[in-house]
């Protein structure tokens, strides 16, 4: 068949469904949905759409009406101005409470369900049944689906398995005793199964990560397996769903794996989702067939979708500057589809076809192929989602097409995102569906041939805002020249994408190989050369005590007084070294540390115990760092005039002289790197002194500087015991800045030390100091609790609770308390407490044994005043390394010490608050203003936290850890920090002194033109 024979075919078939269709009365987007004049006036209104959506997705979570009708007017409040006046005069006199606002409470409520249960078939399995029935008698086969929380706790996990064998056992007894109806329970050749489930595979493993698939996959088969044996055993079918880009490789592997075992090698009755938006599944495909028919030697089907995670995907590249994975434009979508379609066809026998699609189009298209392939008609199957497309699903029916919906069931409350996806489907702009039956597209239009719409190509704003991303690979090209055309501009590094398998590749051969390198030596390096050592320290992995990464030399204080002689000598030449030229140096380091960033990150994670993913944001903060000052001091670079006729004044800046860094070891690379790059730009000599724990990784650094080009005396490498030499540093007359990040106690010794003048020192030493937090995470009463959670619970326990920015206190409000806390101690209990190393881990050791012991101490101090809701055990662990199990308590005193101080480890204090003013009031109530961060779906209750919770760094309604260069410029007040913050745009200010020059240029009454 040409191809246009083809497509007259597909406009054929196209026809003749729109022919037995009815487009005039209520569109079948769902029973008569849009005639709901609100869902309408969204389609027209994005503002308005987003506001209605989140009202609705909030909507659970509020009990009482007032709440209820709060809500819905501060949402409604929001999108104000993008009202029709009618809606605007609504929202006006919206009831605040009484009789009104009950009625309004009630209403909302009712409609929001009403909507709910149009794509929600139930909310227990004996209502899933009721509705597969009813749908049979309309001659349209099944596929259930359970509707489900986020699974963040284990104990989440066992209840989902659980519920899938309730269901299959439920539909079985009773489906399997049904009638048969041939339509929809036969293929060409005999019975299909009639009970057909559809699993998500995250729901059955808490900790689903694809950075370690291995796992990953070890868990969730551990609970899919006796699943899929009930289900064979049974006679029922399960389908796997695909789920977001980033799991999708495990998803396969674990469906290819599991369908290997001797137990399932020769069931049929299994399917996976594809999803045809993402630009590399022909690939997949061809992987999936090449394993059904020559490893496994039985078919799979497949279920053919588009995708429902486009918007999802485009911002989550966006916003991490990765390869966008979907299409872009919605015909690429299209024409994939046809082409996928025939590829299934073509290999019916192995991967049965099944096509998830409403769209008149792509079904037409796969009937004339299958036509055209001799496909026997009953051999696939289309599928379609409950609520939607109603009468294309008669129409198929009637034309003895086998057609299957797909059917969730389950509690409203979880239910409501997925209410929200299919909302969102249906009114974007591209929907099939949205275009032929709201907007009256022409026949002609919608049945055209997708590629035909190639002529309308053009950049979408995610292609144009990611056109500079790095093929989601670290370090893999940006080398060098980057900025020639613009000096000044900056862009974040982005992170490894560890669900990427040449990531997790690179990472494992650089820890490797750096494993191989234990065991050297890493003396002081004063003048670009290294300096003699008498006293070596070993420098531990936490993980293994017995394992020394190095040894570093630790400075005498004659080598302290010889390094700042150093930094003296060379101050002048590189002080008057040109702006540009000290960042092409910076962009130098920044471009060596991209070269050996896998190295670099396995280094961060031997010597200080992170977990990959945050040794490698260590890595890009510090190509930041690097990157950033460079373009900042580009921008500073510029003198400012202020010349009038016959005086020219000039303002600008220069370098403050000497600059002791002193870094801390819980970032190694990027505070290190980030004081003292911004040292260096501003044209600073610097003496640095890496921590204790962390000089192996200060070293490496030494090398980047040095392979960079660093001058000889410019930067000087001190690893030293800071009680030995940091008061010859500290207190050297020469030193004009210290740049510290550290503890309270010793930044508040330095500032005092600093102020003092002694004899010989002609200036006043500048400080700046980051110092601790005690920050606290706000739950409102209507946060979403899954977020809430796991929000709470990756800022309380990433990297141990060992970073200054972690949220070690939950302020809870009002009613939700008891869920918040039962289900953060589920998920507490939940994490995998493991050696740094290895890719599953959640959560590694403490750095030293002084540490280990100070947090144990605060946990015993902790069980004296408030509840120990969970201190998770670490086993063997503890013999192993410096490993402290993460601890969550309850009802915590607002004044107990476990409230108040500084921990630096994994304990996390839950506190009680009346409501969101005494919340507010409790995460204030400390001596240190760092970070904080609120969750809460209130508009009016989050303008408040921005306004009164007085932190540096506030973070609504995500982990208020992980700041980003130039995003998040990061630092705080009170006794958090004394200066601006790092990576933000008047940090470099600190490093420089003002000059200003005037001259007078008039000559016996003669002057030059001013500008
Ligand atoms: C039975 C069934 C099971 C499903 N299971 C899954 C599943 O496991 N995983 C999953 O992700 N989805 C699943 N879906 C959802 C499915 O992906 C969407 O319903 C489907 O994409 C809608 O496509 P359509 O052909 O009906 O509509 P159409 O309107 O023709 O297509 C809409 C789709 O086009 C794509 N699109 C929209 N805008 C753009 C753009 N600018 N550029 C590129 N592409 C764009 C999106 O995928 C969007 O959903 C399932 C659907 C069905 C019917």
């Amino acid at each position: 068949m040409t191809a246009t024979d083809l497509d007259s075919r597909v406009r054929a078939y196209g026809h003749e469904i729109f022919a037995r269709l009815d487009r005039s009365g209520p569109t079948p987007l769902t029973r008569a949905w849009v005639d709901d004049q609100l869902m309408g006036l969204t389609m027209d209104n994005p503002a308005l759409k987003v506001q209605l959506f989140r009202f609705v997705d909030c909507l659970p979570y509020l009990h009482d009406p007032v709440d209820i009708s709060r809500h819905l007017r501060e949402y409604l409040g929001e999108a104000r101005d993008q009202l029709p006046w009618w809606a605007r005069l609504g929202v006006k006199f919206l009831p605040k409470g009484g009789l009104g606002g009950r009625l309004l409470a009630a209403a909302a409520r009712s409609n929001a369900e009403k909507m709910a249960r149009k794509f929600i078939a139930g909310s227990n399995v004996q209502e899933a049944v009721d509705a597969v029935e009813r749908l049979r008698t309309q001659k349209l086969a099944f596929t259930v689906d359970l509707l489900g929380e986020a699974t963040i706790t284990e104990a989440e996990a066992d209840h989902v398995q659980k519920q899938y064998f309730d269901l299959i056992d439920g539909l079985t007894r009773e489906v399997n005793t049904w009638p048969e109806i041939p339509e929809i329970d036969r293929d060409d050749r005999g019975p299909i199964p009639r009970v057909n489930v559809s699993v998500k595979l995250s729901a059955l493993f808490s900790q689903f990560d694809p950075i370690d698939p291995k796992g990953t996959g070890r868990a969730v088969a551990a609970r899919l397996r006796p699943i899929l044996s009930m289900a064979r055993r049974t006679g029922a079918f399960v389908n796997f769903d695909m789920e977001q880009y980033s799991f999708k490789d495990t998803t396969l592997q674990i469906f290819r794996d599991l369908l290997s075992e001797p137990e399932f090698r020769d069931w049929p009755d299994v399917g996976i989702a594809i999803q045809v938006y993402l630009t590399d599944t022909e690939h997949d495909l061809e992987q999936l067939l090449d394993w059904a028919k020559n490893t496994r030697k039985c078919p799979v089907w497949v279920r053919l979708v588009k995708g429902a995670y486009w918007d999802y995907e485009t911002v989550i590249a966006a916003q991490n500057h990765w390869p966008v994975p979907v299409f872009t434009e919605k015909w690429q979508s299209d024409v994939n589809f046809e082409r996928l379609s025939r590829f299934l066809l073509t290999n019916y026998a192995w991967l049965v076809p099944a096509f998830g699609s409403h769209n008149i189009r792509s079904i037409s298209h796969a009937m004339a192929v299958a036509e055209e392939l001799k496909v026997p008609s009953r051999r696939y199957e289309f599928q379609m989602l409950y609520g939607m497309a109603d009468p294309i699903k008669d129409v198929l029916t009637s034309l003895g097409r086998r057609i299957r919906i797909y059917t969730p069931y389950g509690q409203l409350l979880p239910g409501m995102a997925y209410l929200v996806r299919r909302l969102l489907e249906n009114t974007s702009n591209d929907s099939f569906l949205r275009q032929g039956f709201a907007e009256g597209v022409s026949e002609e239009v919608l049945l055209r041939n997708p590629s035909e719409s190639s002529f309308v190509i053009r950049p979408s704003s995610f292609e144009k805002s990611t056109m500079h991303s790095v093929n989601g690979q670290a370090g893999s090209s940006h080398t060098g020249g980057r900025m020639t055309t613009d000096e000044t501009r900056f862009q974040n590094e982005p992170l490894a994408d560890f669900s990427r398998a040449e990531s997790r590749a690179k990472m494992r051969a650089a820890l490797d190989a750096v494993k191989a390198q234990f065991g050297r030596s890493y003396p002081p390096v004063i003048d670009n050369k290294p300096v003699a050592s008498s006293h070596w320290l070993d420098s531990v992995n936490p993980s293994h005590t017995k394992e020394v990464i190095g040894r570093a030399g630790m400075a005498t204080v004659d080598q302290a007084n010889a390094a700042v002689a150093s930094a003296v000598k060379a101050f002048d030449s590189w002080r008057d070294t040109p702006v540009a030229e000290r960042a092409a140096f910076l962009r130098k380091v920044a471009d060596g540390f991209r070269t050996r960033r896998w190295e670099l990150s396995a280094w961060i994670v031997y010597e200080v115990g992170k977990p990959w993913r945050e040794a490698d944001a260590d890595v890009a903060e510090a190509i930041d760092f690097c990157d950033y000052y460079a373009a900042e001091m580009r921008k500073l670079d510029a003198p400012q005039h202020r010349d009038v006729p016959g005086e020219g004044n000039a303002y600008f800046y220069e370098p403050r002289g000497v600059a002791v860094v002193i870094a801390p070891w819980n970032f190694p690379l990027a505070i290190l790197a980030g004081m003292t790059t911004a040292a260096l730009v501003a044209g600073n000599t610097v003496v640095m002194k890496p921590a204790e724990q962390s000089t192996v990784v200060g070293a490496k650094f030494m090398e980047v500087l040095i392979e960079a080009g660093l001058p000889p005396g410019v930067c000087n490498f001190l690893p030293g015991v800071g009680e030995e030499i940091g008061p010859t540093l500290t207190t050297h007359p020469d030193v004009a800045l210290i740049a510290f990040t550290g503890s309270l106690k010793v930044a508040l010794a330095i500032n005092e030390s600093a102020a003092k003048t002694p004899g010989g020192q002609n200036l006043v030493k500048k400080v700046i100091a980051e110092m601790g937090g005690k920050n606290a995470v706000i739950v409102d009463s209507d946060a979403d609790l899954d977020e809430a959670v796991k929000g709470t619970v990756d800022s309380a326990f990433g990297y141990a609770g060992q970073k200054c920015s972690a949220g070690s206190r939950a302020i809870v409000v009002g009613g939700i308390y008891d869920q918040f806390l039962a289900r953060v101690v589920e998920a507490t209990k939940s994490l995998t407490v493991a050696p740094a190393t290895d890719p599953g881990c959640s959560l590694g050791p403490v750095i030293d044994a002084e540490s280990r012991d100070r947090i144990k101490r605060f946990i015993e101090a902790g069980k004296k005043d408030a509840t120990l809701a969970v201190q998770a055990d670490v086993g063997k662990l503890a013999e192993e390394g410096y490993f402290v199990g993460p601890t969550v308590f309850a009802d915590v005193p607002e004044t107990a010490a476990i409230a108040q101080e500084e921990i630096f480890g994994p304990v996390l204090s839950v506190i009680k608050a009346k409501n969101l003013d005494d919340a507010l009031r409790i995460a204030n109530g400390v001596k240190y203003a760092l970070t904080g961060g609120v969750f809460s779906r209130s508009p009016e209750n989050i303008a408040k936290v921005k306004k009164r919770f007085r932190v540096g760094n506030l973070y609504v309604n995500r982990k208020c850890t992980g700041a980003l260069v130039d995003r998040q410029p990061f630092g705080g007040f009170k006794l958090s920090g004394i200066g601006s913050k790092a990576g933000g745009p008047d940090y470099l200010l600190q490093f420089l002194l003002p000059r200003t020059v005037t001259e007078n240029t008039l000559r016996r009454g003669f002057a030059p033109e001013t500008a």
